[in-house]
């Protein structure tokens, strides 16, 4: 068969699984990415003995990198072990009031119960639906290309989406079963992670609560980064020949048909398929020909973002007391925040923020006796961000940590580096300076995402955060999955998939 040669734009989870995916296929991969290192979101980057990760830092739904390697028929266990964590994370709701979330189930509920009387059987209710809409939902919904409603048309999977409370918020889902304000915070902290609050995030995303509560919080030694290393060398290993420091410029098409790319570089490389693994909105705004733009600026001008970020990395000379691995600062209004990322976008007056401190499971990440610590704070994309509004938070987030944990910090930090919306933006063209891509509401679900193929150019493709399934690393991995399937199957390469 005549060999055909896919190019791929970036190297985040999406790019780096389509390729790889391509090349087992037969297909000849060159796979650009314009940073010097790997992993877009999930590069890392280190200091006198600091080894920061710069994005993801949950590891959830480890069944998902395991059907990833064993595709390939590998192991997650060939490229980097797993920790399970235990307590899975610390949740802050005040000064001396902090839940400790037990790796184990029996243990989970006691603790539930002993908030709410029921609350422990209520869980067993709760997570029977979750398990259901985890299974159908991730081994079937997430890897349909969603490209017509028609793959939706089986009655069986017709039933599935109704019994997985398609149309229900996952706020009025939660209530159902709970009472007690806290474990709704509770639960409703999983869907943070799809970019949007409870209220507008459809039901059948408490298939997250099923991979927090029952398949856990795992962490691969030495960091996120692992993941992007093992994937980077079963890429290569494949033969997926991947060239850094080569950003794309243009996507050259005649006719309908995309020919080539355009490096800044000015090197032109000829390509039968392109799939692009950068940011969406960056491939159909700034690197096709406006004439074959999947859609206008106003399309994506209304599209639900999920938020950006504010980022400290920290080196601290110290070991830390009274924090976990994870944990999540509750200790203000969740409302006026979300307010402030999704309704008036603006800065938030009082914050909520996530601390991780992966130094507290794993010693190679920081020189003995000190700490590594990740601090995050969501914010709407497009806002203003000025060093003076970074140190402003800064601040404003560090007089609770130390307060609450009852400790002098920053006097302790020895490094610091902050990230936000104008880094996204310079480092992987980030639209409005998104850190997670687009939110999961329903009226961005599955076919009304923007689309994983060109309208008018039979041979372009788009992966990753803004397109199906939907942000994250384990979402991000599948899309590259279903890309390459797309690819495969449209233009008649072998089936082995
Ligand atoms: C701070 C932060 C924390 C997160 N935490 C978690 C978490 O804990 N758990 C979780 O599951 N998910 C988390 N996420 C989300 C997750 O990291 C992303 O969904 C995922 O990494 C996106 O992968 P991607 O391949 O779609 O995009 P990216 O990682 O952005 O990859 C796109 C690549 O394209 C490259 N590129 C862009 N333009 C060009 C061009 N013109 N030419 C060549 N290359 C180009 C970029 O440099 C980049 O490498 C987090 C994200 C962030 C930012």
């Amino acid at each position: 068969m005549n060999q055909k040669h896919v190019v791929v734009i970036g190297s985040g989870f999406a790019g780096l699984s389509s390729a790889t995916h391509l090349a087992e296929q037969s297909c000849k991969v060159t796979l650009l990415e314009k940073n010097e290192t790997p992993g877009g979101r999930a590069r890392k980057f280190e200091y006198q003995g600091f080894v920061f990760d710069m994005g993801p830092s949950w590891y959830w739904m480890p069944d998902v990198f395991e059907d990833y390697f064993a595709h390939f028929g590998k192991k997650v266990s060939d490229y980097y072990d797993l920790i399970r964590l235990d307590p899975s994370y610390a949740v802050i709701y005040g000064e001396n009031d902090q839940l400790d979330i037990p790796a184990d189930l029996e243990e989970f509920k006691k603790m539930l119960e002993e908030i709410e009387t029921g609350a422990g059987g209520q869980l067993d209710k709760f997570l029977e639906q979750a398990k259901y809409k985890y299974q159908v939902g991730i081994h079937d919904l997430v890897k349909k290309p969603s490209r017509s409603l028609m793959e939706f048309a089986s009655p069986g999977l017709l039933l599935d989406v109704i019994k997985m409370d398609v149309f229900q918020s996952m706020s009025k889902h939660v209530r159902k079963f709970f009472k007690s304000e806290k474990i709704i915070r509770l639960m409703e902290f999983p869907v943070l992670f799809l970019g949007e609050t409870a209220e507008n995030i459809p039901a059948l995303y408490s298939l997250m609560n099923y991979a927090d509560i029952a398949l856990g919080t795992w962490y691969p030694k030495k960091g996120m980064h692992e993941i992007i290393r093992g994937m980077v060398e079963l890429a290569e290993d494949k033969g997926v020949s991947i060239r850094y420091n080569a950003e794309v410029e243009e996507i050259e098409i005649e006719n309908g048909v995309a020919k080539r790319v355009r490096l800044l570089s000015g090197e032109k490389i000829e390509a039968d398929v392109i799939v692009a693994g950068a940011d969406y909105h960056h491939v159909d705004k700034h690197l096709v020909n406006p004439q074959y733009s999947n859609y206008s600026e106003e399309y994506w001008d209304k599209r639900v973002l999920a938020p950006s970020s504010l980022l400290f990395y920290l080196g601290i000379d110290k070991k830390l007391q009274n924090l976990r691995h994870h944990n999540l600062f509750f200790d203000e209004d969740l409302g006026p925040h979300a307010d402030a990322i999704y309704r008036n976008p603006e800065w938030p007056e009082k914050p909520l923020f996530y601390a991780s401190v992966p130094s507290q499971t794993d010693p190679t990440v920081a020189p003995e006796g000190m700490e590594n610590m990740f601090l995050l704070i969501p914010l709407a994309p497009d806002l203003e961000d000025s060093e003076e509004m970074r140190e402003k938070y800064f601040h404003i987030i560090m007089d609770r940590l130390e307060k609450i944990t009852g400790q002098e910090i920053r006097s302790h930090i020895v490094f610091k580096r902050s990230y936000a919306h104008a880094d996204f933006k310079k480092d992987y063209h980030a639209y409005k300076g998104n850190a997670y891509g687009l939110a999961n509401t329903l009226t961005q679900t599955a076919i009304l995402k923007p689309s994983l193929k060109n309208k008018k150019v039979n041979n372009l493709y788009y992966t990753g955060q803004l397109t199906v399934p939907g942000p994250g690393v384990p979402p991000s991995l599948i899309s590259g999955y279903v890309v390459a399937k797309e690819v495969i199957k449209d233009h008649n390469l072998s089936q082995k998939m």
